[in-house]
């Protein structure tokens, strides 16, 4: 007979006080349990034993189940282990760790790249080890949540500048070298992940070359979009040479999981010296690396791919918009569908799971209070009548909450 689990009156006055704050999320509406996939992640997933469309993923170009990753994975896993077994620099570099860091480099056009266990951990691990006492950061207020914490981790002034407002960023790049700090960077997030819009990267670039700072563009939901061949918004915007850092992250639209930064050589030698992620945490396992490369093969080989992804995106947003939602300001395949309160949301998002869509609902504090939102993210392989069903069932709830 296995017995109960027992615990003490100290582990049960830890969860007592913990459940406290769920009950105030719960009484927000903002409580939501985690969705269990019994599929691969696809434009269709199984949950709960149903089949869903699903809106949810930033797989954005469905290289999570291309036959060129998975072969490579499995290859790499027979040849080279399945772990490294220690971090980089102590023992656990393998070539095809530094092939992939040469093969980034040269897709986004700089001198090297440096890979990290993921794109939170690079933002954490770059703004955290670059930047000290007397060092300043220029930062959007909409930035990723990773980028807010690399922030928290340095003891270098900060200056928050409104959203994509250049003559904000303006004012808070004078008043950065008013001050005399050393190091200027000015931190944004290429295509911002909940509103979908593009920032003003050749405006803020050349604002910041004029106060000597340098610049750092967050590509997570750029890279495999925006570009040729999807080299993010860098290349978008014809700045080759002139954004100091480019983070991208190996876990949306490249399909397997990590993070990197693509710079100059010294950058790189900073960070592998400096950065704690990088130096306090084990290497990525050999099949995510050489996944990673298939992923880079992919988007070398063609633009086919991502050209869909722009296609069923035109003719998402087209059917939102005809349908009355309010879209907000999104200019790429993140689509927020408007919703006001968190509540109103997460309603939303559930009468869309009845109908067979699966679309998560946010709230703050993940956006602010009152533009809670139900966010999708097409992908370049969902069908156009996948695409159909998911507007079918938007125009029905959405009718049902009067959003439309
Ligand atoms: C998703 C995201 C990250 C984190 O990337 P992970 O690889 O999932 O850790 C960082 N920055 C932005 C802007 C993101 O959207």
């Amino acid at each position: 007979m296995i017995a109960e689990p027992t615990t003490s009156a100290a582990v049960q006055a830890l969860d007592a006080s913990l459940n406290e704050d769920l009950e105030a999320l719960r009484r927000d509406g903002l409580f939501r349990p985690l969705r269990v996939l019994e599929s691969a992640q696809a434009p269709e997933v199984e949950i709960g034993g149903r089949a869903l469309i699903s809106l949810s993923s930033n797989n954005y170009l469905g290289l999570n189940t291309h036959p060129a990753l998975i072969e490579a994975e499995e290859r790499a896993a027979v040849e080279w282990g399945a772990g490294t077994g220690a971090v980089r620099t102590i023992a656990g570099t393998q070539t095809l760790h530094e092939e992939l860091e040469r093969r980034l480099a040269a897709f986004k056009h700089t001198e090297a790249a440096l890979t990290f266990h993921s794109g939170y951990a690079v933002n954490v691990g770059v703004i955290g080890s670059m930047l000290d006492q007397g060092d300043c950061v220029v930062s959007d207020k909409l930035n990723h949540a990773s980028i807010i914490d690399g922030i928290r981790l340095t003891k270098a002034d900060r200056i928050l500048y409104e959203h994509v407002d250049v003559d904000d960023a303006e004012r808070a790049l004078n008043e950065a070298r008013q001050k005399g700090h050393r190091r200027i960077l000015l931190v944004t997030d290429g295509v911002f992940s909940m509103d979908g819009d593009i920032t003003p990267l050749r405006d803020l670039v050349e604002r910041a070359e004029h106060y000597g700072a340098a610049v750092m563009v967050d590509d997570a939901h750029a890279t495999g979009v925006l570009g040729s061949n999807g080299r993010g918004t860098t290349d978008h915007f014809g700045l080759h040479g002139r954004v100091a850092l480019n983070i991208g992250t190996l876990s949306k639209a490249i399909g397997v999981v990590g993070g990197y930064v693509c710079s100059s050589q010294i950058v790189r030698d900073h960070l592998i010296h400096k950065s704690r992620p990088f130096l306090f945490s084990s290497s990525h396992p050999p099949a995510v690396v050489a996944a990673c490369i298939a992923a880079i093969d992919v988007l070398e080989s063609g633009q086919e791919l991502i050209d869909r992804l722009w296609e069923n995106t035109r003719h998402f947003k087209d059917g939102l918009r005809a349908l009355g939602f309010d879209i907000g300001r999104s200019e790429t395949p993140i689509t927020p569908v408007m919703c006001g309160e968190a509540p109103v949301a997460m309603q939303l998002s559930d009468l869309l799971l009845e109908r067979g869509i699966f679309a998560q609902g946010i709230g703050f504090p993940t956006v602010a209070r009152g533009q809670a939102r139900v966010r999708t993210i097409v992908t370049a392989t969902h069908t156009t009548a996948q695409l159909d069903r998911a507007l079918e069932a938007f125009a029905d709830a959405g009718r049902t909450l009067g959003l439309r």
